[in-house]
């Protein structure tokens, strides 16, 4: 996934198209995270993102198939499933990361805020800056700490009052700080890989997003720096909405408010196709799903 960071970033660079506004994020204040699991009563707070029968092609291949879910505010959703089931495309339509693949093309709705976020209009770097993308393997640019940082800040012309504080701040808000505010001028690349994570989320706050996406954040990292991420989202969702990919039911079940469980299953013709199964709060989801298939696969009888 490193390549479609670096293509991001070299397009975020050499982008001279308008931005457009995106409709601000409203002001309702959603209730805040701390334990596993939604409290929410019906319905839930709003709908941020939300995917209206979205199929994404890579060629001929229909990968996934008319998935239909909002992601609401200031929560974190998950998205299960078996390898190859489309949970990375899914996460990827909703910035539009998967414009940087040739062969893709997503069909359906997703709109942000309800504005389509593929209208022509829509600049995909202003829907990247809004909602942000951290990866499987932490990708620190080979630059120090607080350049790290700085980066998309500078790069986007953000006008932050005093770049140090900025810094600082993005920092103290992905629990990095106290562990970097006495070398901020090392590379990042000397760090843990559980900090390298850090850093990459301090980087991906550093641009006031409202979405966070993460793919796969603790794959690469060991049980402790895990726990440490882990923690950490649940300080984000309070201030962020947060959408992650997780192979490991247990994270899942942790960390997340709602929980969707993707499959694929295979056509007449054998042709696999990844497909939502069932979206839930993820105390219901782990404990009594409405689908059969997810029952399967959370009690590991799944093929
Ligand atoms: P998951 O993240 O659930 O493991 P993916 O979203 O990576 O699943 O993949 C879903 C399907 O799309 C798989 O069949 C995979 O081979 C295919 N796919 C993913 N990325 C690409 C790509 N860049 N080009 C072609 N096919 C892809
Ligand atoms: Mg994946």
């Amino acid at each position: 996934m490193g390549n479609l960071q670096e293509g991001l970033d070299m397009i975020s660079i050499a982008s001279d198209r308008p931005t457009v506004r995106i409709a601000a994020p409203g002001a309702d204040r959603a209730g805040h995270a701390g334990t596993a699991g939604s409290t929410d009563g019906p319905g839930g707070p709003p709908a941020v993102v939300e995917l209206d029968r979205v199929s994404v092609f890579y060629g001929d291949h229909e990968a996934v198939r008319e998935t239909s879910m909002p992601i609401r505010q200031r929560r974190v959703t998950a998205l299960i499933g078996p390898s190859g089931c489309g949970k990375s495309t899914i996460l990827r339509t909703m910035n539009r990361m998967n414009d940087l693949i040739p062969s893709a093309r997503v069909t359906g709705r997703v709109s942000y805020h309800g504005q389509d976020l593929y209208a022509p209009e829509v600049d995909p770097i202003e829907v990247r800056r809004r909602i942000g993308m951290v990866f499987q393997k932490p990708n620190p640019f080979p630059k120090s700490i607080y350049d790290n940082v700085a980066y998309g800040p500078r790069v986007t012309g953000m006008k932050v009052g005093n770049m140090d504080d900025h810094v600082e701040q993005a920092l103290r808000g992905a629990a990095l700080w106290d562990e970097v505010k006495g070398k901020l001028r090392s590379n990042g690349l000397a760090l843990s890989g559980g900090q390298q994570q850090r850093l990459c989320i301090a980087r991906t706050i550093a641009v006031r997003p409202e979405v966070i996406l993460m793919d796969e954040p603790c794959s690469a990292l060991d049980p402790i720096a895990t726990g440490r991420i882990e923690e950490l989202m649940h300080e984000l969702a309070q201030h962020y909405t947060i959408v992650i990919v997780t192979h490991n039911m247990q994270q899942a079940a942790r960390v997340s408010h709602y929980t969707a469980f993707f499959t694929a299953e295979v056509d007449a013709a054998g042709v696999r196709h990844g497909k939502l199964v069932e979206l839930n709060d993820t105390g219901k989801l782990f404990t009594d799903p409405d689908d059969k298939r997810t029952e399967d696969y959370i009690t590991g009888r799944f093929g």
